[in-house]
């Protein structure tokens, strides 16, 4: 196993992958969004033309898929055979059906054991972080993939703090019609994943950081300390 496994997890807008990367940079880890893997995933049923409403032909096309996850924190790349799906996985039509997907549990177990071999796989030393570790990130990571990590984090922040954050990132202002047109993103699909994965209340060994007061740095400060803390 790697040296170091860090796992956060958090709802939307709580600002977990940009945290997630500043921490595995400063750190010399590779870096995981999950969340991309259930994005590709996706991509990947939409590209295929399966009927997403269809479990069993979602279920035999994730197993199909060529997915490859590049794990630089600097440049995180999301590749599925030869296309680079990196920007499109982020399209509406991607974020819009991804629950249909991710709330497939059998989809969840192949996806799972790949984030794990994943994770594992930066214990070697022809390996991104040359077996340093890993920055995992993403909604069940601390409970249900990763519950070994060494450092645990649930990261959250208030819902009117991540909503202005995501408007602000989608929208480029957060002001009140941004805000009201990203709330049916970022609420509604917690609560549609909440029906699978549990981030909102943490797990026994996982320690909560609320982003709501902290700027970015003061939250990448945090979770550097809760990591030296424990060495
Ligand atoms: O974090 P992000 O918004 O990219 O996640 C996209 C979707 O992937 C989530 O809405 C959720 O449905 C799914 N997901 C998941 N488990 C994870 C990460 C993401 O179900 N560990």
């Amino acid at each position: 196993m790697p040296e170091l496994v860090i796992a956060i997890d958090g709802p939307s807008g709580s600002g977990k992958s940009s945290v997630s990367r500043r921490v595995a940079q400063a750190l010399g880890l590779a870096y995981l969004d999950t969340g991309a893997i259930y994005r590709a995933a996706t991509w990947w049923c939409l590209d295929q033309g399966v009927d997403l409403a269809d479990p069993v032909a979602v279920l035999a096309a994730v197993r199909e898929m060529p997915l490859d996850m590049g794990v630089d924190p600097s440049s995180p790349t999301v590749r599925v055979g030869e296309t680079d799906v990196t920007a499109a996985i982020r399209s509406e039509d991607v974020t819009g059906a991804v629950s249909k997907v991710s709330s497939n549990l059998e989809v969840r177990a192949v996806l799972r054991q790949l984030q794990q071999d994943a994770i594992a796989h930066e214990g070697r030393p022809d390996s991104f972080s040359g077996g340093l570790g890993i920055v995992a990130e993403g909604r069940d990571i601390t409970t249900v993939v990763a519950p070994e990590a060494d450092v645990r984090v649930l990261l959250t922040a208030s819902e009117e703090a991540r909503l202005a954050r995501r408007a602000r990132e989608v929208h480029g202002s957060a002001d009140a019609s941004a805000v009201e047109a990203t709330r049916a993103f970022v609420v509604q699909r917690d609560k549609k994943d909440s029906a699978v994965t549990s981030f909102l209340e943490a797990a026994d060994g996982v320690v909560t950081i609320d982003s709501s007061e902290l700027s970015f740095e003061e939250t990448v400060q945090a979770v550097l300390e809760l990591v030296e803390r424990r060495r």
